[in-house]
């Protein structure tokens, strides 16, 4: 039967529960066990979609096509396990749940609480979905204390009650704070939110102490006594160089080995940590660097690209190089002279976006790419914009534009009002709600044999992530290939453009999907891995 971990947080949000919960669960898995990942996020919004980045960072796209938070891509990321739609679970979704089967008189007249109506409906999902998995770990968003999360508390209480305490482990993610006029570490927020905690119900059973700097020992056993935590389970987490130290340091400090003593697990597999200790490895001696320059519009929050920014360093991985990022706002080259700040980088990567802002600098970065035959990577709107420019600059459609950033006279970027979805055409028009309606999730492609791009993924048909609303206008397919565009990936059908590519340059590569999101640190992205190939190769020319 599956065994339930929840983690929670407290003191202060940005702690990284996320990656904590990832760490852990790469840990089990490492000794053998079966993990899955949830999060419990109790926003109003039903999925993350339509918030802004800045609100809320990267939207993470699974496979089956939902919209999730940017922690189900550390939970990938860290235990190669995909994460599906199960798995994020909002108090925007619980509701609609909830009013839908409620107008549907399914209560049978009874009156529609929060307890029991809505907690059940959260024990539902937490505990659906879960065939043949040992530990579920479940992360609930915010902190302790948010008086919106206090219903997904409730919940996993009363699921501490049902199941009995050697089925279910909570884990509390706090932060020491260092007081240099003291010189001391303090406790007392710590004890503060366990006390929170602790007033709703829900004894945390261990305790994962943020600190930048060793924990000594008379602040462990006060947390331990004033808690009400044993003294072995009051963890120091103590920060790293890199995430992908994470889970081998939580080792170090008996993290997994306490939970599974938790769970009464006597002899535990030991842990094969071999793909963890070779990048790490890599990570702190890799043989050269690399500058990539990441020309984008929400630059100043690198949560916005948490993705994006994994895949490169992946992409470093597999060449033994480090990768430096400049995240560079498109805006600035709307002046000329700002287009400078590109000449030392080793290549050149347009994001994926939404709307005009930004639009004309980054068309502005792929002509300075294209020009000076630096390596292009355009993910999404950075391929549509790839097609904007080749159509301007080289084929002479002087007024090429996109459909999105509104009426104009040639829309070599349109929208993408159908498509097939397995057996399903699926419609659109330009009046549908935002919410959900892009093209989301798993899409296969199938790959041009002349092309690079195969030679990249060695295969010829690949599965990739889609979330756009717009697509290469095929009318314009003779245009831009004579203007030395090369369609080097369509979908199965023959209908939707893909991938584009240049055949006049060394690296020019534009994908409609999102190959970042499917990388690993123990298994890069072949497109990225092949992009920082051609970025050392540039670093060698100049
Ligand atoms: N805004 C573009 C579209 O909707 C690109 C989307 C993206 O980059 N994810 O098609």
């Amino acid at each position: 039967m599956t065994k339930y971990i929840f983690i929670t947080g407290g003191v202060v949000s940005s702690l990284g529960k996320g990656l904590s919960s990832a760490a852990l669960g790469a840990l089990l898995q490492a000794r053998g066990y079966s993990v899955r990942l949830r999060k419990l996020d109790p926003y109003l919004n039903v999925d993350p979609g339509t918030m802004s980045p800045y609100q809320h960072g990267e939207v993470y796209v699974t496979d089956d096509g939902a919209e999730t938070d940017l922690d189900l891509g550390h939970y990938e990321r860290f235990t190669g396990v995909s994460a599906r739609r199960t798995d994020s679970i909002t108090a925007g979704r619980i509701y609609s749940t909830v009013i839908t089967k409620e107008r549907r008189g399914d209560y049978l007249g009874g009156t529609v609480q929060v307890i029991p109506h809505v907690t059940d409906s959260i024990k539902e999902a937490i505990t659906s979905d879960l065939e043949n998995t040992d530990f579920a770990l479940i992360e609930i968003g915010g902190t302790v204390g948010d008086i919106e999360g206090l219903p997904f508390f409730e919940a996993i209480r009363q699921m501490g009650y049902e199941l009995g305490r050697d089925k279910v482990l909570f884990v509390h993610l706090t932060l020491l704070p260092y007081i240099p006029a003291a010189g001391e570490l303090k406790t007392k927020p710590t004890q503060h939110s366990v006390k929170e905690l602790r007033s709703i119900g829900i004894q945390p059973d261990l305790l994962l102490c943020r600190s930048d700097r060793e924990i000594p020992e008379g602040e462990r056993k006060k947390i331990a006594q004033f808690c009400n935590v044993p003294h072995e389970r009051v963890i120091p987490a103590l920060d790293v160089d890199s995430i992908y130290e994470v889970p081998i340091s939580y080792h170090d400090q008996g993290f997994d080995i306490e939970v599974l003593k938790h769970f009464k697990i006597k002899s535990p597999k030991n842990p094969d940590f071999s793909s963890w200790n070779k990048i790490i490895k890599t990570i702190q001696h890799p043989e050269g660097e690399v500058n990539i320059g990441i020309v984008g519009k929400y630059t100043g929050l690198q949560d916005a690209y948490k993705s994006l920014a994994e895949a490169l360093v992946h992409g470093g991985l597999a060449n033994n190089v480090g990768v430096n990022l400049q995240w560079i706002n498109a805006d600035i080259f709307e002046t000329d002279s700002a287009i400078q700040t590109l000449e030392s980088v080793h290549g050149i990567l347009v994001p994926g976006g939404f709307g005009e802002r930004g639009a004309e600098g980054k068309i502005s970065a792929v002509t300075f790419a294209r020009t000076r035959n630096i390596p292009y990577f355009g993910i999404c709107l950075g391929m549509q914009l790839a097609v904007i420019e080749t159509a301007r600059n080289i084929a002479g459609i002087e007024h090429a534009s996109s459909t999105e950033f509104g009426p104009c006279e040639s829309p070599v970027i349109g929208l993408l009002t159908e498509w097939q979805s397995g057996d399903k055409v699926e419609q659109r028009s330009s009046k549908d709600d935002l919410g959900g309606t892009m093209r989301l999730g798993a899409y296969d492609a199938v790959l041009n044999p002349n092309s690079k791009v195969i030679n990249i993924y060695k295969e010829k048909l690949i599965s990739e992530r889609h979330r756009h609303r717009y697509e290469v206008n095929i009318n314009f397919k003779r245009d831009l290939m004579e203007a030395g565009l090369y369609f080097s990936g369509f979908s199965p059908d023959g209908e939707l453009p893909e991938i584009i590519e240049r055949t006049d340059h060394p690296w020019f590569i534009g994908v409609q999907f999102h190959p970042e999101l499917k990388s690993k640190p123990f298994d890069p992205h072949p497109l990225f891995a092949s992009f920082i190939r051609a970025a050392v190769d540039q670093s060698r020319l100049v």
